[in-house]
C-alpha cells in the first residue's frame, strides 16, 4: 500500500486497556503452551496495530511539525505510551510466569524472555507520571531544535539546512556559519540546560523509585542490554582511547595537510578537501533513481527491496523548513513496510540515506514475513550494523552519485567514520558521569564535557567561540536528551561494520553472504551469538579494536 493511503486512527485508552485485559486473562486461563502461543499470535496483531498507529502518527508529525492535527495526536501518543508500556509489561509477565514457559521459549526464543525480565525490572506503575513528563521534555527539546531560526547571509535557516555552510570550502563562510549556529545556541543554552537538568532529575527519581542508586542501571535496562553491562562498555572505551584516539590524531594531521592549513579549528571539522567536500550530482529524483539502479546491481534481494520502497512511496526525503531535523528509518507493522525519513540538503549526507537508512530498511524488508515478532526486537548495536555495513557494501557504486569525485568521497567517508569512534565513546562517558552525579549544575556538566574533549579529541580547538569552547557541543546531540545511553551503540556497530569493510576488501561475496545471514538472523540470539552468525568478532573482545585499527590504518593512507 502507498504511504499516503495508510489510514491513521486514534487508539483510545479504553480499547487499549480492554484489548490487553482480554489477552492477559486468556493467557492466564490457557491450558497448554500451544493455546498460549495461539493467543500470542493475536497479541502480535493487536500490539502491532497499536504500534503502527503510533509510528504513522509520529511520521506524519515529523514530516510537518506545523500540522496541528498530528501535533495533537503526537502529544496524545506521548501520553498513551507509558500506559501501553504498563500493559505490555503485564502481558509479558503472563508468558514469563507461565507453566508452559519452556514450550513457549522454544517458539519465541530465550532472548524474548530475558527482555521481558528486563522490562519488568525497568518498570513500575508509579513511574507513569514521571515517564509522561520525560516524554514532554523530549518533545520540548526536539521542537526547540527543529524550529531553530538561524539568520545567515540575509536568510533564515534551520540547523539541518545550515549544514551546507558549515562544510563550505570557503573558510570565512564556514567560520561565519559556525558563529551563527553558536550564537543561536547561546541564545537558547539556558533553556536547554533547564530541560536537561529536569530530565536528569526526572530519570534519577524514576531509578530511585525502582530501588537503583542512580539512572545508569535503569538506562541499561531500557536500552535492553541483555547480555553485557557497564564493565564491558568501560573496557571498550578504554580500548578506543588506546587505539583509536592516536589513530584519529594521525587522520586529523593528514586532513590538516590536505587542507593546507597551519592549524585546524572547530569550524574546519566538517571539511575534508580544500576544494570542498564531494557532493552528489543530480536532483533528489536522480539520486533515488541511482539508488534503484545500484540496488538492482548489488543483489536480487536488494533489487526487490528498493522497488518495493519506490512503488509504495516509502521515502520522504526532500528538505523542507517545517520538517523535523535528521533522518530515520522506521517500520509499519500492519503494512510490512519500512519507511525512510530524511532531509536532503545537497550534501553527501543525502547519499547516507540511500546507503545507511536503506540498510536498516533492507533488513526490515528481509525479515518482514518472520512471524516471531520478538526477532524484530533488535537492540541498536545490532540494528546499526545492518545500516553501517551497507555504507561499505555500496562503495563500488559511488561513481554513480559522485562522478569523478567518487574516490574523494570514499576517503572522506572512511575518515569520517574513523573520527567518529572516539566522539561516540565520549558521548557515552559523558552520560555516565552526568547520571552518576545528578546534582551537577549545568556549568559543571559543560565543564565535564570540556574535559572529555581533551581526552577523546585532543586535537580539537574551538578558538574563542563562547559556546563551543566552553563545553557546549553536547547540546546539539539529540540522543543525549531523547535516548540516554543509546549513542555508544553506533560506535559498537561501526567497528562491526568496519570488520565487514576489511572482509569485503579480501572477498566481497563472502562478506556479503555473511552480512545477509546476520540480517536475516535478526535478534535470533544474544549479541555475541548474532555476531558469530555474521562471522565477525565482538568489539568487547580484547584485541578486536586494535585489529580493526591496524586494518584501517593500512587502507586509510
Ligand atoms: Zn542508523
Amino acid at each position: 500500500m502507498k504511504f499516503q493511503d495508510m489510514q491513521y486512527t486514534r487508539i483510545s485508552q479504553e480499547e487499549l486497556e480492554k484489548g490487553f485485559e482480554d489477552l492477559i486473562r486468556r493467557q492466564k486461563e490457557a491450558k497448554s503452551g500451544q493455546e498460549q502461543f495461539e493467543i500470542h499470535r493475536e497479541y502480535y496483531r493487536f500490539y502491532g496495530h497499536i504500534e503502527t498507529m503510533f509510528v504513522l502518527c509520529s511520521i506524519r508529525h515529523s514530516v510537518d511539525t506545523t500540522d496541528e492535527f498530528y501535533e495533537k495526536e503526537n502529544d496524545y501518543c506521548d501520553e498513551l505510551a507509558p500506559i501501553l508500556e504498563k500493559y505490555n509489561t503485564l502481558y509479558g509477565e503472563t508468558l514469563y510466569d507461565s507453566p508452559y514457559r519452556a514450550e513457549l521459549e522454544k517458539k519465541i526464543g530465550a532472548v524474548a524472555f530475558k527482555n521481558i525480565e528486563l522490562r519488568r525490572r525497568a518498570f513500575d506503575e508509579k513511574l507513569i507520571p514521571l515517564m509522561q513528563e520525560e516524554n514532554q521534555l523530549s518533545t520540548r527539546y526536539d521542537k526547540l531544535i527543529a524550529t531553530a531560526k538561524i539568520p545567515f547571509e540575509g536568510e533564515i535557516y534551520n540547523l539541518s539546512l545550515m549544514r551546507k555552510f558549515t562544510v563550505s570550502p570557503d573558510r570565512e563562510v564556514r567560520k561565519a556559519a559556525q558563529k551563527a549556529i553558536s550564537d543561536w545556541f547561546l541564545s537558547v543554552t539556558e533553556e536547554i540546560d533547564e530541560i536537561y537538568d529536569r530530565m536528569v532529575k526526572n530519570r534519577t527519581e524514576q531509578a530511585r523509585i525502582l530501588g537503583f542508586e542512580n539512572y545508569i542501571p535503569l538506562g541499561y535496562l531500557r536500552m535492553q542490554r541483555n547480555s553485557y553491562g557497564r564493565e564491558e562498555m568501560e573496557n571498550f572505551r578504554r580500548q578506543v582511547k588506546e587505539s583509536f584516539v592516536p589513530f584519529v590524531g594521525e587522520i586529523q594531521e593528514k586532513r590538516r595537510q590536505r587542507l593546507g592549513l597551519d592549524h585546524l579549528y572547530g569550524y574546519d571539522n566538517g571539511v575534508f578537501f580544500p576544494e570542498g567536500n564531494p557532493e552528489p550530482k543530480g536532483t533528489p529524483e536522480e539520486i533515488l533513481a541511482g539508488g534503484q539502479a545500484m540496488y538492482h546491481e548489488l543483489s536480487p534481494e536488494t533489487a526487490e527491496f528498493f522497488d518495493f520502497m519506490m512503488e509504495n512511496e516509502l521515502f520522504d526525503v526532500l528538505g523542507r523548513k517545517t520538517k523535523e531535523a535528521g533522518g530515520y528509518m522506521t517500520y509499519l507493522y500492519d503494512y510490512q513496510s519500512p519507511f525512510i525519513f530524511a532531509n536532503f540538503n545537497g550534501t553527501s549526507s543525502d547519499i547516507d540515506v540511500i546507503t545507511h537508512e536503506c540498510g536498516h530498511a533492507f533488513q526490515g524488508y528481509l525479515t518482514r514475513t518472520d512471524e516471531i515478532r520478538e526477532h524484530a526486537d533488535l537492540t541498536m548495536e545490532t540494528a546499526e550494523i545492518h545500516s553501517m555495513s551497507m555504507e561499505y557494501f555500496t562503495y563500488g557504486w559511488m561513481k554513480r552519485f559522485f562522478g569523478e569525485d567518487a574516490d574523494r568521497y570514499l576517503t572522506m567517508h572512511l575518515e569520517d567514520s574513523i573520527i567518529f569512534i572516539p566522539y561516540g565513546c565520549m558521548v557515552d562517558e559523558f552520560q555516565h558521569l552526568v547520571y552518576a552525579k545528578p546534582e551537577m549544575t549545568p556549568a559543571q556538566r559543560k565543564e565535564t564535557w570540556k574535559k572529555l574533549e581533551e581526552t577523546y579529541r585532543p586535537w580539537l580547538d574551538y578558538g574563542d567561540d563562547p559556546f563551543f569552547s566552553n563545553g557546549g557541543y553536547w547540546q546539539r546531540q539529540g540522543h543525549i536528551f531523547d535516548s540516554p545511553f543509546y549513542y555508544i551503540d553506533y560506535v559498537l556497530a561501526s567497528v562491526s561494520a568496519m570488520q565487514y569493510k576489511l572482509w569485503m576488501d579480501r572477498d566481497y561475496r563472502d562478506a556479503w553472504e555473511h552480512y545477509l545471514k546476520l540480517c536475516r538472523f535478526s535478534a535470533g540470539d544474544f549479541y555475541g551469538g548474532i555476531l558469530k552468525e555474521g562471522g565477525i568478532r565482538s568489539p568487547f573482545q580484547d584485541g578486536c579494536i586494535e585489529a580493526v585499527t591496524e586494518g584501517l590504518r593500512a587502507i586509510a593512507r
